[in-house]
């Protein structure tokens, strides 16, 4: 969805609440949507306790119980959601060739990284996972979302990673499949297939610390 209309129901300084949006909010290793609201441009959108706010450079316009149009950064997004659906695909190579876990992982629309609990990176190696990535990509392989019952999917190996950072008022959890390459649950954007990433480049690797590899990534 890349335009929508909401209602404003809090405006607080330079943040504003709507009762819906399709703007996405920094999180989980991904950068914040941008865009504009209104007549206003949008400086980040942060999620605190389960809300989505909307930081403004200017909320002088926005009434209580008016309707806003927004309008999403599309180039952006896009670019977001082809990055984080990228990560899925090179930390399930990673993690299936190696056994590396995932560490950590910021998603921009630019250059993103992840990062794997991983002694060292053979170079060879690593050009072999990434033109299996590149296989995954080429396939096109579907990508799609269901929402399964928190103890089904908390009981399922591997699924959940993240079991901590979920509150437990979430029954329901969003699962993330691609085909048969990854399944996890996940709140995030992707792409619908793996095809429409293009073609995956690593920029350069890392070591952060002894047993800690970063892989930088950009999309062509
Ligand atoms: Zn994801």
């Amino acid at each position: 969805m890349k335009e929508f209309d909401g209602k404003v129901i809090r405006v607080d300084g330079n943040r504003v609440v709507l009762d819906q949006t399709a703007f996405n909010p920094r999180g989980g290793g991904l950068v914040s949507d941008l865009g504009r609201l209104g007549d206003s441009n949008l400086t980040e959108v942060i999620k605190e306790n389960e809300e989505v706010i909307h930081l403004v450079n200017d909320a002088a316009p926005f009434r209580l119980g008016e309707s806003v149009h927004g309008v999403l950064d599309w180039n952006r997004r896009y670019r977001i959601m082809k990055m984080h659906t990228t990560a899925h695909i090179l930390s399930a190579i990673v993690n299936r060739e190696t056994g590396a876990l995932i560490t950590g992982n910021q998603i921009s629309p630019e250059e993103s990284r992840v990062d794997f609990s991983r002694e060292a990176f053979d170079r060879d190696k690593l050009t072999d996972y990434i033109k299996m990535a590149n296989k995954v990509v080429s396939r096109g392989v579907p990508v799609t979302t269901y929402f399964m019952n928190r103890e089904k999917a908390l009981a399922t190996p591997g699924l959940v990673k993240l079991a901590n950072a979920m509150p437990p008022a979430v029954t329901e959890l969003r699962i993330v499949q691609i085909g048969d390459v990854d399944t996890q649950a996940d709140g995030g954007v992707h792409v619908a297939n793996t095809k429409e990433i293009g073609e995956i480049q690593v920029r350069r690797t890392e070591n952060k610390g002894k047993s800690n590899r970063r892989l930088y990534f950009t999309l062509r």
